[in-house]
């Protein structure tokens, strides 16, 4: 019998100490937006997106408004949605108009016959789909420029509903300074996010290295062999660290609703909601 649950992450790497509080406040809001509609019976699939969508509208967070600013001092948004009960999927990349890329992810994976869209391709899918473009600017948050180069903050969920279903989210605004046309990890699927029958999975840090890693894949490959929702995330952090360095977080979810999450940076936000309760952490 499946124990519904969500976990929820804001991104590894090192924050302004003083904004924790608000940080833990913002994936706190996030899992319990997801956890209304579990508890409800609702899909996991609704509740990983509705737990996004949160922080994507927190400006603290570096994904949709508030994300860092490529050299250009623009936002280019990348995000991705996985149902791992149908194994479809939907991404976005390099999209500048939008204020909620997860909404257009869910877009392409519903209504497109592709994967993924980027640019000003994924601008005109939004377009004919119906969504408001935004003007580029109501993305961008004022910050000192010492703060995006230091910050972090994507944004991602799995969850696991009463029918034992998982999903996976995740959004970013990438890496401060990043060159226009960058993509990361977390829109490529198997990279940053990564959802089946068995776990679903989202990913943070660096994500250069996590791609190379197909960390998310690897930590389902991990579960796939037996190991422990916890172990299988362990495991999968700890052959990052030793082939490629860098800092990362993940956290994962199985068909039990067993939740799991690590990270290799000092700080990575994170809250998990089920029956038996909160946990947030730091
Ligand atoms: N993984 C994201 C990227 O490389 C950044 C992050 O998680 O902070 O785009």
């Amino acid at each position: 019998m499946s124990k519904p649950g969500i976990i929820v992450h804001g991104g590894c790497g090192r924050i302004d100490e003083s904004t924790i509080e608000e940080r833990q406040a913002g994936v706190k809001q996030a899992a319990e937006a997801g956890w209304a509609i579990l508890s409800q019976g609702g899909s996991a699939i609704d509740a990983v997106e509705a737990a996004v969508v949160v922080l994507e509208d927190l400006p603290l967070f570096n994904a949709g408004r508030g994300s860092v600013l490529n050299r250009e001092g623009r936002v280019e948004t990348d995000a991705a949605i996985m149902n791992g009960a149908t194994l479809a999927a939907g991404a976005i990349a390099g999209v500048t108009g939008i204020l909620n890329p997860i909404r257009l992810a869910r877009r392409v994976m519903d209504a497109s016959p592709h994967v993924m869209l980027i640019g000003d391709g994924a601008e005109l899918f939004a377009r004919s789909q119906g969504f408001v473009r935004c003007d580029p600017r109501e993305l961008i948050v004022e910050r000192r420029q010492e703060e995006w180069e230091r910050e972090h903050g994507t944004v991602g969920a799995v969850a696991c509903d009463q029918a034992g279903r998982l999903a996976a989210a995740t959004s970013t605004g990438g890496i401060a300074n990043k060159l226009p046309g960058r993509v990361g990890d977390s829109p490529l699927i198997g990279c940053g996010t990564y959802a089946d029958a068995r776990v679903a999975v989202s990913c943070t840090g660096d994500g250069e290295r996590i791609i190379r890693m197909t960390l998310a894949r690897l930590a389902a490959f991990l579960h796939e062999q037996g190991g422990s929702a916890q172990q299988a995330t362990d495991q999968a952090l700890g052959q990052l660290e030793a082939q490629l360095g860098g800092e990362a977080g993940l956290i994962l979810i199985d068909a039990s609703g067993n939740a799991a999450f690590a990270k290799s940076s000092h700080r990575m936000p994170v809250c998990a909601i089920s029956e038996t309760g909160v946990i947030l952490q730091c």
